[in-house]
């Protein structure tokens, strides 16, 4: 069992850190909203700490879930943060969603300071971090990936190291490309079914079987239908992550026009009060 520490503990951190403790390891948390710690570990058990820096001091493998780049380097290089704390020999592993780029600065400046760096965003949702039944995509060194990957698996059904430093984010951002055009393509297909007066539930049971099934249809395709958006990922956090894609595009040279699309698809959905309806909503606009 592993001395480790939880930083973020908002809707993924909280339950993944449950989890952690769920499976015997000795878990000390941290929220920036001290409340929010202080309720975990009266639910839990552990030890909630003051600051980023408290919480990696003497641990084994530190945890991160935050919001976005910013909030990343706040917790780990802030004067407060992380890295401050961190042991030599040491992990940190971090699931935020964010750039290739941050990752591959805080891996340096792991490095630097003597220990390791694994970026590992995650994908599953609320859902996913509740049942701990993650998928987590890592980028980082094999033989600390190795040692990380038994604790990750505390919160995780599936987790695979994809190559280096930034590597996790790389593939987390094709996870978000190919669910952006998706999810557009379902709406259409719902929308275009409502206009033809058919009955869509009908549709759906049968279509979903056959080579247009995806996991967006059997899981969301009624509820899109129904105008039900209440379901875990917001679209301000997909807003982040398409910029984050299309930032890197822009790097790498790879030609993303559907997903630039459903990007100021998704704008409008903010515009019509979406920004926390879940990113089914694309439907919204069309059937407005
Ligand atoms: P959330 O509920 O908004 O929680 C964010 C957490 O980060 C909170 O604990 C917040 O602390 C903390 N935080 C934010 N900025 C901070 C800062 N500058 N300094 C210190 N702490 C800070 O978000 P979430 O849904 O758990 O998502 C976390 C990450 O996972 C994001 O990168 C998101 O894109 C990714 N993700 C989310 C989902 C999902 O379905 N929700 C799925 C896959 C990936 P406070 O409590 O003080 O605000």
């Amino acid at each position: 069992m592993a001395k480790v520490a939880f930083l973020g503990l908002g809707v993924m951190g909280y339950p993944m850190a449950r989890h952690l403790k769920a499976k015997g390891h000795e878990v000390t948390v941290y929220n920036r909203t001290a409340a929010k710690a202080e309720q975990w570990v009266s639910e839990n058990g552990g030890r909630a700490a003051k600051t980023p820096r408290e919480a990696a001091e003497g641990q084994e493998i530190v945890f991160a879930c935050v919001g976005n780049d910013d909030d990343l380097r706040q917790v780990t290089l802030g004067p407060d943060g992380a890295f401050h704390g961190m042991g030599k020999g040491t992990i940190f592993v971090d699931h935020t969603t964010a750039s290739a780029e941050v990752a591959r600065e805080l891996y340096a400046a792991a490095t630097e300071k003597g220990f390791a760096f694994i970026d590992a965003p995650v994908s599953g949702g609320q859902a996913g971090a509740e049942n701990g039944v993650l998928t987590v995509m890592c980028g980082g060194d094999a033989e600390i990936y190795a040692k990380a990957e038994p604790v990750i698996m505390s919160f995780a059904r599936a987790c695979r190291l994809l190559g280096s430093a930034g590597s996790g984010q790389l593939t987390k951002m094709i996870n978000q490309i190919c669910i952006a055009g998706l999810v557009q393509g379902l709406a259409e297909g719902i929308h275009f079914g409502k206009k033809a007066g058919l009955d869509i539930e009908a549709v759906l049971e049968v279509i979903s079987k056959g080579a247009a099934g995806s996991w967006q249809m059997e899981n969301r395709g009624k509820t899109m239908n129904q105008g039900k958006f209440d379901f875990g990922f917001a679209v301000d956090w997909m807003r982040k992550d398409l910029s984050i894609v299309l930032g890197e595009a822009r790097k790498n040279g790879a030609s993303l026009p559907v997903t630039a699309l459903v990007d100021q698809f998704y704008a409008d959905v903010q515009k019509m009060g979406g920004k926390r309806w879940d990113t089914s909503s694309l439907i919204a606009r069309l059937d407005k």
